[in-house]
């Protein structure tokens, strides 16, 4: 009997109506495998077995009806603890919300299940999507799967963690500063954030709005671009979702890639780890023997980025957090001494210390006096990075870089030195800043043991995400980059 946990969207799909195997053997398979590999990795806050099984023997019954399977009929699909379902506990990984029930879902996965998925749980996270290794969590660290001792990335660990060791054939993640493509790096597999706008955020609990976005994660670029097609489009209840029409990004894939110009930033490939250098390298010699041409670029404006993201992306979570005062929602501290003590002591006792240092930082630099020197300055410098941007895409169709400088570390190891674990974010959060779209690839591996993933993330122009898969499937194609942990 085939392993059901590894299968790709059209291998699960073609057995499924062939009626080889059931929706809810599927699903089974995965509940099975998540009850006895998941102790070790910890991807998982909530597993919603009745749920998921209800579910899939819908998509039976649909079957057995003769009716055609969804897009993603029959796929089973892992959320970030970020992203409501409605019924669902949804945490964000934090004290303050460890009760809290969805009252609705989210767009993304509304679309999800009505194009057929069956929806296994929701994933660990930094505390409110805050960290680039999962440890910042209120509940539990997850491990990564190529080396339990190893983080999987953040903030998305937990999704990057259960479609690697297959607790998931897909997953949702949301990526504000690279949370998805960082953690598809560390874990070896395919994570993708659209163009801002692409996928409404309704019901995706907000961090940084001017920076949030909901992605897919699969161990395939055809699984990813199944997904992102079926979340993308314009949503009513989401005014930042833009209306732009959703390419078919499926027929992009298998399309030649001779002639793309690639441009590659010199500003990326400073301080990197060697180790991770020399796979990009290969990498992009792949994309010369696939045809394409390798252009040097120059993106002068990398070196502010990280002090320009950390001063939005605080001040902006700074405001949207404001909302958790013991009155609204989540956890209420016992017997205040009054409504500021009530204030006080919610947010001491619900929030974790990453989260209560970027309120902290956000307010700083939104307060009166500091406001021009530190956000408005930020805004500028924002607008410059995305014009370095825009200018390099007048002359290439798209650019690579490694997705992180550093491959997966040890728990703990960057956990008391915040400016080290914002650091690891320098390649991911531009792209965030300028809206434009990313994906990140597997590219080989380190030579130590275990081996372990390195990444290689690609960026094209707003809206152009057809193009964008097209060349990391040709990509993942003639390279074979298929790791199993
Ligand atoms: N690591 C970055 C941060 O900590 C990105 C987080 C994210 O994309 N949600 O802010």
């Amino acid at each position: 009997m085939p392993d059901w946990t590894e299968l790709t969207i059209n291998e699960l799909q073609s057995l499924l109506t062939s009626r080889q195997v059931s929706a809810e053997e599927v699903t089974r398979a995965h509940l099975e495998r998540i009850a006895s590999k998941d102790s070790e990795i910890r991807a998982y806050l909530t597993v919603a077995e009745e749920r998921a099984l209800e579910q899939a023997r819908a998509v039976d019954r649909r079957l057995a009806a003769g009716e055609p399977l969804g897009p993603l009929g029959g796929v089973p699909v892992a959320v970030k603890d970020v992203i409501l379902i409605r019924g669902l506990a949804n945490t964000c990984a934090s004290k303050m919300l460890e009760n809290f029930i969805a009252p609705y879902s989210a767009t993304a996965v509304e679309r999800m299940e009505q194009a057929g998925a069956i929806i296994l749980g929701k994933t660990n996270c930094d505390e409110f999507a805050m960290g680039s290794s999962t440890e910042n969590s209120g509940f539990y660290p997850t491990h990564n799967p190529h080396d339990l001792s190893r983080v999987p990335g953040g903030s998305s660990g937990g999704s990057a963690a259960a479609v690697a060791a297959r607790l998931a054939t897909v997953a949702l993640g949301s990526d504000t500063g690279g949370s998805i493509r960082q953690p598809a790096a560390f874990c070896g597999v395919v994570g993708m954030m659209g163009t801002y706008g692409r996928v409404s955020r309704y019901g995706l609990v907000a961090f940084a709005s001017s920076l949030d976005h909901i992605g897919p994660f699969g161990r395939s670029v055809r699984d990813v671009a199944r997904l992102l097609g079926v979340i993308a489009g314009r949503d009513p209840r989401d005014s930042t979702s833009a209306d732009v029409p959703v390419e078919n990004y499926e027929a992009a894939l298998g399309r030649p890639v001779t002639g793309f110009k690639i441009g590659v930033p010199e500003e990326y490939f400073k301080g990197l780890n060697p180790e991770i250098g020399d796979n990009i390298q290969k990498g992009l010699h792949l994309f010369g023997r696939l045809g394409c041409e390798i252009v040097p670029i120059r993106l002068p404006h990398t070196e502010y980025a990280i002090a320009c993201y950390y001063i939005i992306c605080t001040a902006e979570a700074s405001s949207n957090l404001a909302r958790y005062d013991g009155v609204r929602y989540g956890l209420r501290a016992p017997n205040p001494a009054g409504l500021r003590d009530l204030y006080k002591q919610t947010r001491h006792q619900g929030f974790g210390p990453e989260v209560k240092r970027r309120i902290m930082l956000g307010t700083y630099v939104l307060s009166s006096g500091y406001y021009d020197a530190y956000y408005l300055k930020a805004q500028q410098v924002r607008a410059l990075i995305t014009r370095d941007f825009v200018e390099a895409f007048d002359e290439v169709d798209a650019i690579v870089t490694p997705t992180s400088p550093i491959p997966p570390f040890k728990l703990g190891e960057r956990l008391n030195d915040p400016l080290q674990m914002y650091l690891a974010d320098i390649y991911t959060v531009t792209a965030s800043l300028a809206g434009i779209p990313g994906i990140s690839i597997p590219c080989g591996t380190t030579r130590g043991h275990p081996p372990l993933p390195v990444g290689m993330q690609i960026l094209a122009r707003h809206f152009d995400e057809a193009r964008l898969l097209q060349l990391a499937e040709a990509f993942e194609r003639e390279g074979g980059f298929h790791i199993h942990p």
